[in-house]
C-alpha cells in the first residue's frame, strides 16, 4: 500500500537475472508480490536469499504465484517465517506441485546446511538452512487457488485472472485489473507447439507487459525435438552408454517419459531400452498430472502410462545400483541444472566415460555446472572433487520450456497497439538488451528493462 496516487512496481529479483522471481505492485489500496522465488545458482546469487528485502513480508497483503519452479515459489516459507500472513493465490495444479516442490526444497536445505557441518566447508558456524519442513507446514494454510479464467476480486480497485502460459503444468499469466488498466504479468512463457502442454491463452489487451525475456535473443530451431531425442538415444545405444538426462522430477521429466514412451512405442528406439526416474517425488508428481487432465495434452490412459514403463527409485542407496547396471540406460535425475540434488551422483561416475551422453533440455543459467558443461569446461567440481567431463554434451533446445525470441514476439504481438509499456523480467542482459530492441524494432512499443529493488512508477491516478 503507498498514500500516493501512484502504482508503483520493484522487481526484488530476476531483474537483469534469471532468478528470485519477486515483483511488488504498490497500489493506494494494496502491496502485493507476484512470485516469491528463491536465488539459484551462483553462490553471490544464493547469499541473496539471507539478505532482507526492501519491503517488510507483514506489509504485503497478498502474494499471487505464476507457477510452481524454485526460482518462483521457493522464498515463499521464508517469507512467512519473516511475518507474511496474507493468502497465496495460484492455480490447481501450481498449489499441487508447490507443496511437493517446497517440502523437497526444505529437505535438501537441511541436508546441505547437515552436511556442511559435518565437512566443516561453510564458512557459517554452524550452516543453517533457510528454512525446514515446520516452515512450509505454516505456509500451507496460507495457500488459496483460483481456477483459470476466473477474476478474483483483491480489493474495490483491484482484481486479477489467471491466463495460462504453456511453461509448465498450472504456470499462468496473471492479467491484473488495476484502477482502470490493466497490468499483465507474463510469468514464464512456454511453448505454443508442444506434444505435452496446451499453448498460452490468449490474452487481448494489456496497457503495461511485465515479461520474462529468458530467449530474448535467441531462436531454437524449427527441428523436431522427438527426431533429436530418437538421434541421441541411438547414439547413445549404440556404443553400450548411458544417457543422463537432468532435469528436475516434477513436469519436465513427465515430458521427457511420455516422449520417450511415444518412440518406443513407434519402434524408433528398442522398446526394452531401461528408463530409470530417480526421484523420490516421482510417483506423487504423476497423479497430479493425472488430477489435472485439461491443463495438458495426454488423455487418462497416457498419464497412467507415463510411469509404467519407467523404473522408479525413491531410495538414496538403490542410485549406485542403477550406476553399475551395465548395458544401455537413460537415467533422468535432479537437479535440471546440476546445482545439487542426485544427478550429481550420476555425473561423478559416469561423467568420466566418453561412451556415456548428458542431455541437456533447459536453460542453464550464468554460474551453475549446466552452463560450465555447456561450455565445454573439461572438469567440474562435485562435492569437492574434481571430475573429468568426458561423457558427450548434448543438447537438444526444442523441448525447452521457454518460448525462443519469435515465440516471446508472438504472445506479446497479440496483445497489438493496446500495450503502451514493456517492463522485461527475468532475463540475462544480453538478452534483454537484444529483445528490447526487437520489441521496439517490430512491434513498436518502448521496453524498459527492470533494476533490482528500482521503484519504477507505473502510472499516476
Ligand atoms: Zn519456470
Amino acid at each position: 500500500m503507498n498514500d500516493s496516487n501512484r502504482i508503483t512496481l520493484q522487481s526484488l529479483g530476476a531483474a537483469q537475472t534469471v532468478t528470485g522471481s519477486k515483483h511488488l505492485l504498490c497500489t493506494p489500496e494494496l502491496t502485493l508480490l507476484v512470485d516469491c522465488g528463491l536465488f539459484q545458482g551462483i553462490k553471490t546469487l544464493r547469499e541473496k536469499n539471507w539478505e532482507d528485502i526492501p519491503v517488510n513480508p507483514a506489509d504485503v497483503n497478498a502474494l499471487i504465484l505464476t507457477h510452481a519452479h524454485l526460482d518462483h515459489c521457493g522464498y515463499i516459507p521464508l517469507f512467512v517465517k519473516r511475518g507474511f500472513r496474507g493468502k497465496i493465490y495460484m492455480t490447481p495444479p501450481t498449489a499441487d506441485l508447490a507443496e511437493i516442490i517446497l517440502y523437497d526444497s526444505a529437505k535438501i536445505q537441511v541436508e546441505d546446511a547437515e552436511r556442511a557441518n559435518r565437512m566443516g566447508f561453510s564458512k557459517h558456524k554452524p550452516a543453517l538452512p533457510l528454512y525446514d519442513e515446520k516452515d512450509v507446514d505454516k505456509a500451507m494454510p496460507l495457500f488459496e487457488t483460483v481456477e483459470h479464467s476466473v477474476e478474483y476480486r483483491l480489493s474495490p480497485n483491484v482484481s486479477f485472472h489467471f491466463r495460462k502460459n504453456g511453461h509448465i503444468l498450472g504456470a499462468a499469466s496473471v492479467v491484473m485489473s488495476c484502477h482502470g488498466k490493466t497490468i499483465v504479468f507474463s510469468g514464464d512463457i512456454g511453448r505454443y507447439e508442444s506434444r505435452f502442454l496446451l499453448p498460452p491463452s490468449s490474452i487481448s489487451e494489456a496497457d503495461i507487459v511485465v515479461m520474462e525475456s529468458t530467449y530474448g535473443d535467441r531462436l531454437h530451431g524449427d527441428s523436431d525435438p522427438l527426431d533429436e531425442l530418437a538421434d541421441v538415444i541411438n547414439r547413445v545405444i549404440k556404443r553400450q552408454g548411458s544417457l543422463i538426462i537432468p532435469s528436475f522430477a516434477v513436469g519436465r521429466a513427465q515430458e521427457i517419459m511420455h516422449l520417450v514412451n511415444t518412440l518406443k512405442a513407434d519402434q524408433r528406439i528398442p522398446s526394452t531400452l531401461p528408463v530409470y526416474l530417480d526421484s523420490p517425488m516421482a510417483a506423487d508428481a504423476t497423479q497430479i498430472l493425472c488430477r489435472h487432465t485439461h491443463w495438458h495434452k495426454l488423455k487418462h490412459d497416457e498419464c497412467m502410462s507415463v510411469c509404467n514403463d519407467v523404473v522408479i527409485n525413491r531410495d538414496f542407496r538403490q542410485t549406485k545400483k542403477i550406476i553399475s547396471t551395465p548395458g544401455p540406460k537413460i537415467i533422468i535425475s535432479a537437479s535440471g541444472m546440476l546445482t545439487g540434488g542426485r544427478v550429481l551422483e550420476y555425473l561423478k561416475h559416469l561423467a568420466p566415460d566418453p561412451k556415456n551422453a548428458i542431455l541437456l533440455i533447459g536453460y542453464q543459467a550464468e554460474g551453475t555446472r549446466g552452463r560450465r558443461l555447456k561450455n565445454g569446461e573439461p572438469e567440474l567440481k562435485i562435492h569437492g572433487q574434481f571430475v573429468p567431463m568426458k561423457a558427450g554434451v548434448e543438447e537438444i533446445s526444442g523441448l525447452s520450456g521457454h518460448a525462443d525470441q519469435s515465440e516471446l514476439l508472438q504472445w506479446l504481438g497479440q496483445m497489438g497497439q493496446s500495450v503502451q509499456k514493456v517492463i522485461l523480467v527475468h532475463g540475462e542482459t544480453q538478452a534483454q538488451e537484444t529483445f528490447a530492441a526487437k520489441i521496439e524494432q517490430e512491434l513498436h512499443i518502448p521496453a524498459q528493462i527492470a533494476k533490482e529493488d528500482e521503484e519504477m512508477t507505473l502510472f499516476n491516478l
